[in-house]
């Protein structure tokens, strides 16, 4: 990056530290022309756009929380709903965008899920992708059979 003070176009990294909560890296650059030194913080920006518009920054408690309802009498852990939650940032992150649409994260959410819990899945998908009639619940049953391989 450009030198703040003289604008010189490359700068030299001296030192890098990661803070506390291993979600930003404190970077002190010196620069080669006029000598002087700076400070920059460098973060993972992942912005979710809401239904409504409103940005928020992603939060892996948002996903735990709406997940846990779906959840609800089933053999689920809050140990199994963190893991879920993070499989969830992390395939989001991978995809390299800064900021997704929250119904990106609805969907992102449905392969781990089915993975934990078929029901809690099911119940799930139900409400995020608006099933609306018993035909909604069929087919993807129907799907589920399908992939494990078995015939209805
Ligand atoms: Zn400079």
């Amino acid at each position: 990056m450009y030198c703040p003070f003289c604008r010189h176009p490359d700068t030299r990294v001296v030192d890098s530290r990661t803070s506390d909560d291993g979600l930003s890296i404190r970077r002190r650059r010196q620069c080669p022309e006029c000598g002087r030194r700076f400070s920059t913080t460098e973060t993972a920006s992942l912005n979710v756009i809401k239904r409504n518009g409103v940005v928020e920054s992603f939060s892996r408690e948002k996903i735990v929380s709406g997940v846990r309802k779906a959840c609800q009498g089933r053999p689920v852990t809050d140990t199994d709903l963190a893991v879920l939650a993070q499989k969830v940032e992390e395939a989001i992150r991978a995809t390299g965008a800064a900021q997704i649409d929250a119904n990106e994260i609805g969907l992102a959410i449905l392969s781990p899920l089915r993975e934990l819990d078929e029901v809690a899945y099911l119940r799930f998908a139900s409400v995020y992708q608006a099933f609306d009639s018993l035909e909604d619940f069929d087919m993807a049953i129907s799907q589920l059979r399908l992939d494990h391989g078995t015939t209805a």
